[in-house]
């Protein structure tokens, strides 16, 4: 719950989403996780406000707001894949853009094989859909830990709260150099061989205890 509080307040701060676009999801263990509330300005989210739902079918086990609209495709995800810590969607505004063409987010920098090699646009189902939740949940797997949401905004996973806001935060800025690049010419995207290489380099990474 406090590194909810924390990613929603960043959230906020960085105006990654405006309003009261996108939602975000922490799970508490194997039963249940917490949501934040629909329509409520992320400003103004509270702990108080945080619903938490079961993972196996979506009830309400505390809370007295109602939860997000897309509070089925967070359940989906997490009933589907133990190793999901977190969610993060986001209406943000370059992942929105090539959302809208249905144009998905390309390796044409390196830092995206961190969330996948492309991120794929699910096909449009109205928001808060039990249609839309399936879409997603047909694209998220380990190596493919966000997607485009068709017309609408993105959808990223991470084994934690923090890690899903970064990769969301990776898509949106690969998206922003993606749709720069290409008022220019045609971004080079990265080989299968390029990226592996990529993939093999940041398993050493930064403070990795074993460098
Ligand atoms: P909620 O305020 O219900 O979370 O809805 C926001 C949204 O982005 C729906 O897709
Ligand atoms: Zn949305």
């Amino acid at each position: 719950m406090d590194e909810l509080l924390r990613v929603i307040r960043q959230i906020d701060r960085e105006g990654a989403t405006f309003g009261t676009s996108g939602n975000a999801s922490a799970r508490r263990d194997r039963e249940a996780f917490f949501i934040t509330p629909s329509g409520v300005p992320w400003p103004d989210i509270s702990a108080d406000d945080m619903v938490t739902l079961a993972t196996d079918g979506g009830a309400v086990l505390h809370g007295h707001r109602r939860p997000s609209t897309e509070w089925r495709f967070h359940q989906y995800l997490y009933r589907a894949h133990d190793w999901i810590g977190g969610i993060v969607h986001l209406h943000s505004p370059y992942a929105t853009v090539l959302a809208t063409i249905n144009r998905p987010v390309q390796a044409i920098h390196y830092q995206m094989v961190r969330v996948g090699d492309l991120v794929p646009v699910v096909p449009y189902r109205t928001f808060g859909t039990p249609e839309l939740a399936e879409a997603i949940e047909a694209v998220i797997r380990p190596n493919c830990r966000a997607a485009l949401l068709e017309n609408h905004g993105l959808a990223a996973v991470g084994e934690t709260v923090s890690e899903a806001y970064q990769a969301a935060m990776e898509v949106e800025w690969t998206a922003m150099i993606q749709y720069r690049a290409s008022l220019l010419a045609q971004p080079r995207v990265l080989s299968s061989d390029e990226l592996r290489a990529v993939r093999e380099s940041f398993r050493h990474y930064g403070q990795h205890p074993t460098t």
